[in-house]
């Protein structure tokens, strides 16, 4: 589904370059769940951004299926996120001023739902996450995680290939964490490709396939027993 060769990402300013990532191999079959973990300042959140088509490598080559992601522009970027991916991030990311339904809706924005459509989708996709109860409620007026699972809920509404987790069980305690973390694995179970940025080793476990980054480098890629 993902390749990924010899992708470096460096920031440049006039007084100094930074490399983000030096040199990244990796490939992601569909259906995978794959963790990445890694010390602050590794690379991870630059190579989820990448993956996610929101940064462009300065070198080497993203091909997603068997689309070459440097000779797309912005706009079928735009398409291709929009159709294929899911965001869920640490922080939630819901906007304050939308009801969690609206939230949860703005997920299908790129998609060609017709409208009387969008709202059973959206009503499947609160259901999958336990969130229904709280559809007509604002974020503000959620724990943090009844806001994470509204965030998976509006990753998942347009029905992703793919879903980019950074840290997400990050902001929340244990129990809501679990919770967090079963849903991603019953989604990886009917399909989802599942990438995640994790620092929980007990998390990084669940998932099927685990890879530790270093100074923006892959050092090590384990395949978890079955
Ligand atoms: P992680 O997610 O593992 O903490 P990041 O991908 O955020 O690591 O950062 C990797 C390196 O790239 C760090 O040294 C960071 O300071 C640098 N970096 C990230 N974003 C920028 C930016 N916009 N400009 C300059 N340097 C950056």
């Amino acid at each position: 589904m993902i390749k990924l060769a010899s992708i470096q990402r460096r920031y440049a300013s006039d007084e100094v370059e930074t490399t983000a990532l030096a040199d990244i191999n990796l490939d992601v079959a569909a259906g995978e769940f794959l963790a990445i973990m890694g010390p602050s300042g590794c690379g991870k959140s630059t190579l989820l951004n990448i993956l996610g088509t929101v940064d462009r490598p300065t070198a080497g080559q993203y091909m997603f299926g068997d689309r070459d992601l440097a000779t797309l522009g912005e706009a079928a970027l735009a398409r291709l996120r929009g159709e294929t991916l899911g965001f869920v991030f640490q922080s939630f990311n819901l906007i304050d001023e939308l009801t969690i339904q609206e939230n949860i809706e703005l997920g299908l924005a790129y998609r060609n739902v017709p409208a009387s459509d969008r709202k059973a989708r959206t009503g499947a996709a609160m259901d999958r996450v336990g969130i229904s109860h709280r559809a007509r409620h604002f974020p503000h007026q959620l724990s943090g995680g009844q806001q994470q699972r509204a965030a998976i809920a509006r990753a998942i509404v347009g029905d992703p290939k793919l879903i980019l987790a950074d840290e997400p069980t990050g902001n929340l305690d244990t129990q809501n964490g679990e919770q967090v973390m079963d849903i991603l694995t019953s989604l990886n179970a009917e399909g989802a490709t599942i990438i995640m940025v994790t620092h929980s080793p007990a998390h990084a476990d669940i998932a099927r396939r685990r890879i530790d980054m270093l100074d923006g480098r892959i050092i090590s890629s384990v395949l978890r027993a079955l």
